[in-house]
């Protein structure tokens, strides 16, 4: 038996990043950028006008009021063909170069306009630059605008256009191949046959996949045979970046993924027990070089779940560039006890867990345990770790991980 931690380490101790590539900048978002991006055009590239209202000189309104001539009008994407003068004043819209001769502007809400003779009235004194962008205010020629290892935002792929990128390098998203095994398995939407069950753990996965960034690659389902395990495993080497099988590692007569794991790589394959639950037995194995990895995880749905939260993921994002490997544990204040009893390994528990008036995370409540409860997982946003002992009483902490930390609001039941 071996400690939950020490097996993350091994699983992603052998992984590199997958190698990086152009991607068109909206495709990038998610990834890893691989290179920095440098700032070679000043945002905004001219002077402007941030309001909609009138551009004028500062100097006609010492006085704090101006009666002025209005003489034009500047759209955004327009450029002024004349100058404003003493006296005088243009309309301009927000974005709008800043018209020669002036040097402020003034919103329209704070002027009154007389449509016949055009002209404007200000009632008080504007100081000169007010309501005027500066070339280089938001972003100054040479400003590192994403650095290497970053992961692309939203507010990247914004920054990225504003410079008139294309593409951005980022770490290839990885491919990540998804197999179930298991002869009772079926997925074709009849009537169940005596003994059959329907396949939940690869659509999970992909969608698990999916939710992480990565991209999935359906490899179906495949019977308790040592050889079309092996090819199904062999034919995701060939096409993807690693490959994630469910069922047949425990020690069941037809557990047969682990001897073709065992095959297939030979003292790159290990089987252990993991020092957790769920989701104790686990094999995993690497193949080729740089390391495809190879994760074999327990067939009950949450033993699954869990699997790939505490061992695929972390691993997968490594491929995928990412520094940070695992999501960050955080204290939470129980307001339920969390009883257990001693048995050598760290209980995985899922709760629903809520931000209350002292700013804290709560837990609020611990949902039914049992590797093939998968029903009782669906309101869950949290998952705590409980560690080998008699577990923890209402008022004492817990450290977790968020899992949908968009839930995380009192009352949401999204
Ligand atoms: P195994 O790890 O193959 O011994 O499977 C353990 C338990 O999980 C058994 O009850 C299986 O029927 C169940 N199981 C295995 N694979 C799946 C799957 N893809 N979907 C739902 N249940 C599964
Ligand atoms: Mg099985």
């Amino acid at each position: 038996v071996i400690a939950l931690d020490e097996v993350r380490q091994l699983v992603c101790d052998g992984l590199v990043p997958l190698p990086s590539m152009e991607l068109p900048v909206a495709d990038a978002l998610g990834c890893v950028a691989a290179r920095e991006l440098i700032a070679r055009e000043p945002v905004p590239g001219f002077t402007n006008s941030s309001m909609d209202g009138f551009a004028l000189r500062s100097s006609d309104t010492t006085s704090g009021s101006a009666r002025l001539k209005v003489i034009a009008t500047v759209l955004a994407g327009d450029v002024a063909t004349t100058t404003v003068g003493d006296g005088q004043a243009m309309r301009v819209m927000t974005g709008a170069p800043l018209p020669d001769g002036a040097d402020c502007v003034c919103m329209i809400e704070e002027t009154s306009f007389e449509t016949n003779g055009g002209f404007v009235v200000i009632s008080r004194s504007i100081r000169s630059g007010e309501f005027v962008r500066h070339p280089g205010d938001d972003v100054a020629v040479g400003q590192t605008l994403i650095s290497a290892g970053e992961q692309v935002t939203s507010s990247m792929v914004g920054v990225a256009s504003g410079q008139g990128a294309r593409s951005l390098h980022v770490y290839r998203r990885p491919r990540v191949g998804v197999l179930s095994t298991g002869h009772e398995l079926v997925d074709d939407g009849r009537p169940l046959a005596k003994g059959k069950i329907r396949d939940i753990n690869r659509p999970m996965l992909l969608a698990l996949l999916t939710a992480s960034g990565f991209t999935p690659v359906d490899l179906g389902i495949v019977e308790d045979d040592v050889d079309v395990i092996r090819t199904t495993f062999e034919h995701g080497i060939a096409e993807c970046d690693a490959v994630v099988s469910t069922g047949g590692v425990s020690v069941g007569d037809v557990d047969f993924v682990k001897t073709a794991l065992a095959d297939l790589c030979g003292p790159r394959a290990r089987s252990m027990q993991v020092a957790m639950r769920p989701g104790k037995p686990f094999t995993f194995a690497t193949t080729g070089s740089p390391s495809v990895p190879l994760f074999g995880l327990a067939g009950n749905p949450v033993s699954t779940l869990v699997g790939f939260e505490m061992f695929v993921r972390p691993a997968l994002r490594r491929l995928a560039g990412h520094q940070n490997l695992e999501r960050p544990s955080i204290s939470m204040v129980l307001d339920v006890d969390l009883p257990r009893s001693v048995d050598g390994r760290l209980h995985l528990v899922h709760v629903v867990a809520r931000i209350h008036e002292d700013g804290r995370v709560h837990v609020e409540r611990a949902m039914r345990q049992g590797s093939h409860l998968l029903s009782a997982l669906t309101s869950a946003n949290a998952m705590v770790m409980v560690p080998d002992g008699d577990g923890f009483k209402a008022g004492q902490n817990v450290q977790g991980i968020l899992l949908q930390p968009d839930q995380l609001a009192t009352g949401a039941t999204e």
